[in-house]
C-alpha cells in the first residue's frame, strides 16, 4: 500500500544541518518505506532527514509499499512495539540493535470509571507502563532506528518533558550522545528523570515553543545532529502507530467505535487514526466505522478553540496550564487532529485545570491508575464529552494514559493527602472519623 502515488524527484537540499555529507543508510534500513511523501501535494521525496517539502514546505510522512502481513506474523513477534516492524520504517534486525523496546503495554476495561462516567464498555489502554512512564519511548526508538542509520552524532530533542526523559534514556542504551532540551519551568521530577541519564539537559528560559525554534536553530546550525521531533520528526511520528495497533490486536484484531486521545502537537492522534485505516487496508481488522475524540486542557486548546468554532487555521495560543505535557501553543499537527476529528464524527473538547485534577483521582480512585496531568485533561474531557452528549456512551469507548502520576505530583499533592495523623493508638484511630 502506497499512501500516495507520485513521481520520485530529488532530494531536497539539506536544509536541517544533518548533513548531505553524512554516510548512506544500510540497504532495507527502512524496511518498507518507500520514501517520504507530502502531507499537502503528495510530492515524494527520498527516504533522509528530511522533514519539510521542497515545494510547498508541508510535512512530509513516511510512504510504504507494504507485503501481505498476517496476524499470525504480528502474533509471533516481540512483546513491543518491534512485532509491527513490518509497518514501521525500521530494519528487519531492528530486535538486534539496543533500544528501550517499548509497548505492547496493558489495555485495561474500566468497569468502575465506566459506571462512574454512565459509558457502558470502556477500555484504559494504560502507555504510563512503559520504560519511561509514557508513549514518548514508542516515538523515541523509531527515531533512533533512523538516527543510527543516518550516522548522526547527536541524538536531541526540545521537549514538554516526556520526550527528553525517553531520548535521554533511549541514547544512553544505544551509546549514542543526547542533548535534551526543556522549558525551564518544567516539573522538577521530569528534569531529574532526564538528568539521571544525561549529563546534557538543557533549561531554556521560555515555553516549548521557545524551545521548539532554538532546537530548529541548533539543527541548522549543527552537523549531525538528529532532533527526534524536527529533522527526523517522519520517522518519530510513525511510532505512535504502534498505539493503534495494539489496541486493535488487543480488541481481538478489531477496532474500537470510540477514541478520546491527548493532543499536544496532535502527532499521536493523526497516527492512530493512520494505524486503524493500514489495519484496514491489510484486511487485518474489519471496516467500520469509528471516532476520534482529542483532548486538550483550556488553558493551551488552540485545537479546540478551532474545533467549536467551525474554522481549520489554528491561531497559537500562549500555553497556561499545569498539563505541561500537552503545553504547545502551535501545534505543528492541529489542522490534521481537527480533520481526523470532523471526518471520523469525533470532536476536539477542552477542560480547565480543577477538571484535570479531578480527572486525574476519577482513574485513580476508580481504577487504580496514577496517571500524569495528560490523562487527567483525558478522562476529563471524556467526562465533559459525556456531559455534553457528544459521546454515544452505549458504544465501546477506550481512552489512551499516555503517561504517569509520579512525574507530575505536584498537580495533585496539595490536593490529597493523610485523612488523618494520629497518635499510635486505638482510641486516636477510633476517634480519628476515618471509618
Ligand atoms: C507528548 C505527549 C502527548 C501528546 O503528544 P502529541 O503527539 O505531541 O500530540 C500526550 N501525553 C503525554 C503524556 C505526552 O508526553
Amino acid at each position: 500500500m502506497s499512501t500516495v502515488i507520485v513521481e520520485k524527484q530529488d532530494t531536497p537540499r539539506d536544509e536541517t544541518g544533518t548533513g548531505t555529507e553524512a554516510k548512506s543508510p544500510r540497504e532495507g534500513a527502512f524496511g518498507n518505506a518507500t520514501g517520504l511523501a507530502c502531507r499537502e501535494c503528495g510530492h515524494e521525496v527520498t527516504l533522509g532527514p528530511f522533514y519539510a517539502c521542497p515545494e510547498c514546505f508541508g510535512p512530509l510522512e513516511v510512504a510504504y509499499d507494504f507485503p501481505a502481513v498476517t496476524r499470525e506474523e504480528i502474533e509471533a513477534g516481540p512483546r513491543n512495539i518491534w512485532r509491527y516492524k513490518a509497518l514501521l520504517p525500521v530494519p528487519d534486525d531492528i530486535e538486534t540493535s539496543p533500544n528501550t523496546e517499548p509497548g505492547f503495554t496493558r489495555l485495561l476495561k474500566a468497569n468502575n470509571l465506566g459506571r462512574e462516567l454512565g459509558i457502558d464498555n470502556l477500555w484504559v489502554k494504560d502507555d504510563s507502563t512503559n520504560p519511561t512512564n509514557s508513549f514518548k519511548d514508542r516515538v523515541v526508538a523509531c527515531a533512533l532506528s533512523a538516527a543510527t542509520e543516518f550516522h548522526s552524532k547527536v541524538f536531541a530533542c526540545p521537549s514538554t518533558g516526556n520526550l527528553a526523559n525517553a531520548v535521554a534514556a533511549a541514547g544512553a542504551r544505544a551509546g549514542i550522545r543526547t542533548v535534551v532540551f526543556i522549558p525551564s519551568n518544567l516539573e522538577k521530577p521530569k528534569q531529574v528523570n532526564s538528568a539521571v541519564y544525561t549529563d546534557s539537559l538543557v533549561a531554556v528560559n521560555g515555553n516549548y515553543d521557545d524551545v521548539n525554534r532554538l532546537a530548529s536553530e541548533i539543527a541548522g546550525e549543527e552537523d549531525g545532529w538528529a532532533f527526534v521531533n524536527v529533522n527526523v520528526r517522519p520517522y518519530y511520528a510513525e511510532g505512535s502507530k504502534t498505539l493503534g495497533y495494539e489496541i486493535a490486536e488487543q480488541l481481538g484484531w478489531r477496532l474500537p467505535d470510540q477514541i478520546v486521545i491527548p493532543v499536544a502537537s496532535g502527532s499521536q492522534l493523526t497516527k492512530v487514526h493512520k494505524a486503524f485505516q493500514e489495519l484496514i487496508t491489510l484486511g487485518l481488522v474489519e471496516d467500520r466505522p469509528y471516532k476520534v475524540y482529542g483532548a486538550q486542557a483550556t488553558g493551551c486548546s488552540p485545537v479546540s478553540v478551532a474545533y467549536k468554532a467551525g474554522v481549520d487555521a489554528i491561531r497559537p495560543v500562549k500555553p497556561d496550564t499545569i498539563a505541561k505535557s500537552l503545553a504547545i501553543g502551535n501545534p505543528a499537527d492541529g489542522i490534521y487532529v481537527l480533520d481526523v476529528c470532523r471526518s471520523t464524527g469525533g470532536a476536539v473538547e477542552d477542560v480547565t485545570d480543577d477538571e484535570v485534577r479531578e480527572g486525574i483521582l476519577l482513574l485513580a480512585r476508580n481504577e487504580g491508575i496514577f496517571t500524569e496531568t495528560a490523562g487527567g485533561t483525558t478522562v476529563g474531557v471524556l467526562k465533559k464529552l459525556v456531559e455534553t452528549g457528544q459521546l454515544d456512551t452505549s458504544l465501546e469507548t477506550v481512552i489512551i494514559n499516555t503517561g504517569m502520576g509520579l512525574k507530575t505530583l505536584d498537580a495533585v499533592a496539595d490536593h490529597v493527602g493523610p485523612a488523618a495523623t494520629i497518635d499510635p493508638s486505638y482510641a486516636a484511630f477510633a476517634g480519628s472519623g476515618v471509618v
